[in-house]
């Protein structure tokens, strides 16, 4: 180990929920240090180059981050975590710090959902995500025929930073029902600022056609995608396509709360009213709780510093906001749930693992994941089964209870400072 730092609050994530705790516990007096694999803070919806690109509440954070008194370490990545220390590898020197504290928040966010389909594993097919991050960092998709299909409220801001970066933003395909989305929209008339958020990002690709009711049914394609084919209630459509975003939701990074020991229901980490996981003195906020957006992470984030830092009245006070915000998550929740159609995409040949590439037909859909893992090596390549697992969860109804150490990764004397205790 390289270094050892004392705490009495480690937060893991810089993203919003991980910022606003770090921020309240640290102005509550506590001693914070902030841990994020990034080289800035931010996390996925804040993330930037510059200084000046953060505008509005982000910068207010971020400025309110810096006065706080909480140390940042960027570029920090956990991969293991005890109940009394962290083990991050650090990014700049390939060397292990070791983070020791007295209550530790945790705040890892989600990942993007990949279903598999064919030609899903095609160059120039990419997540809608990740689409908005390479825009973010200066890639050019200008002049590209682009169509986006999946789900939720990502395919409308991904559709637009496409359009406004150059994109020739084809057809924009969401798979929930009109129904189902048009009841959304009409709660959203309780929430006016969502609603022309939305609005606003639907006139900045006004020339493509958002569709309900149409998910992707295949890609096909040489050295990279040349066609798209989306399928609706009654008939289907072929495009020509130069770029494929998909996205079908998030999934929450559970996996430190797993390495902890923390009771984990399904894909979330249930707390309670002070966001306190189910061990004492651990915390977790945003959407490792559950997927629910910007304005949720912050208040959970605010609800675990306050509590860490023994300020349980002010954090009370948020309660009621968090509870109208999960209401907010519910409503998403049962509107972008996926259809079923999409379980049954892959054929046999279709790979669902691409680190190792273990195609469909070598899963026995009545095995574990873990089976799955040994039998077939689905889940052990690079990735450690972050993209594959989500995917054979949606497909095979069989999640995972576990994570080991070391998370993601890493190097060998990663390994060896994990043995030496
Ligand atoms: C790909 C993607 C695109 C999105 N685009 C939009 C959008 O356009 N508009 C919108 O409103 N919302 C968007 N969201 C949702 C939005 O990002 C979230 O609602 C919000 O950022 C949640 O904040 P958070 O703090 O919970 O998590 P995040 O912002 O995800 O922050 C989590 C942080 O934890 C860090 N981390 C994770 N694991 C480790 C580890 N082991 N060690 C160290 N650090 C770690 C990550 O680097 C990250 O900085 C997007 C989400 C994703 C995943």
């Amino acid at each position: 180990v390289a270094e050892i730092r004392h705490a009495q609050v480690a937060v893991v994530g810089a993203g919003p929920a991980g910022i606003a705790a770090a921020v309240c516990a640290a102005e509550a007096g506590a001693e914070v240090v902030l841990l994020d694999e990034a080289p800035r803070p931010g996390g996925q919806i804040w993330r930037h180059r510059r200084r000046q690109e953060v505008k509005g509440s982000a910068r207010l954070w971020l400025e309110r981050f810096e006065r706080s008194g909480a140390k940042l370490l960027p570029g920090a990545e956990v991969v293991v975590a005890e109940r009394d220390r962290l083990l991050a590898q650090l990014s700049a020197s390939e060397q292990t710090l070791e983070v020791r504290a007295d209550s530790l928040i945790l705040a890892t966010g989600a990942r993007e959902r990949f279903l598999p389909f064919p030609g899903w594993t095609l160059p120039n097919v990419i997540g809608v995500g990740a689409a908005q991050s390479l825009l973010k960092s200066g890639a050019s998709f200008a002049g590209k025929r682009v169509v986006l299909a999946g789900s939720g409220p990502l395919l409308l801001p991904a559709a637009a930073a496409l359009r406004s970066g150059g994109a020739r933003v084809v057809f924009v395909a969401e798979q929930a029902s009109p129904t189902a989305v048009n009841r959304f929209a009409r709660n959203l008339l309780r929430r006016p600022g969502k609603l022309a958020e939305a609005a606003l990002y639907r006139a900045r690709f006004l020339s493509a056609p958002y569709r309900t009711g149409v998910w992707i049914e295949s890609a096909g394609g040489d050295s990279r995608v040349r066609e798209v084919t989306l399928r609706g209630a009654s008939r289907s459509w072929t495009f020509p396509c130069d770029v494929l975003c998909c996205g079908f939701g998030l999934v929450p990074n559970v996996e430190l709360a797993y390495l902890l020991g923390c009771v984990v229901a399904g894909d979330r980490v249930p707390v309670d009213e002070r966001q306190e996981t189910s061990l004492s003195g651990v915390f977790c906020a945003g959407e490792m709780t559950g997927v629910g957006g910007v304005e949720r992470a912050l208040v959970e984030g605010e609800i675990a510093g306050l509590s860490a830092a023994g300020r349980e009245r002010e954090a009370r006070r948020l309660l009621p906001a968090r509870a109208r915000l999960h209401a907010f998550a519910r409503s998403l929740e049962e509107t972008f749930a996926l259809r079923g159609e999409l379980a049954r995409l892959p054929g046999p040949e279709t790979i669902v693992c691409r680190c190792e590439d273990v195609p469909l037909s070598r899963i026995d859909p009545s095995w574990s994941r873990r089976q799955a893992k040994l039998i077939t090596r689905a889940g052990m390549g690079p990735c450690q089964g972050r993209v594959c697992g989500p995917a054979l969860e949606f497909l095979f109804g069989r999640g995972t209870d576990s994570a080991r150490p070391p998370l993601r990764p890493a190097p060998l004397s990663a390994l060896r400072d994990l043995e030496d205790r």
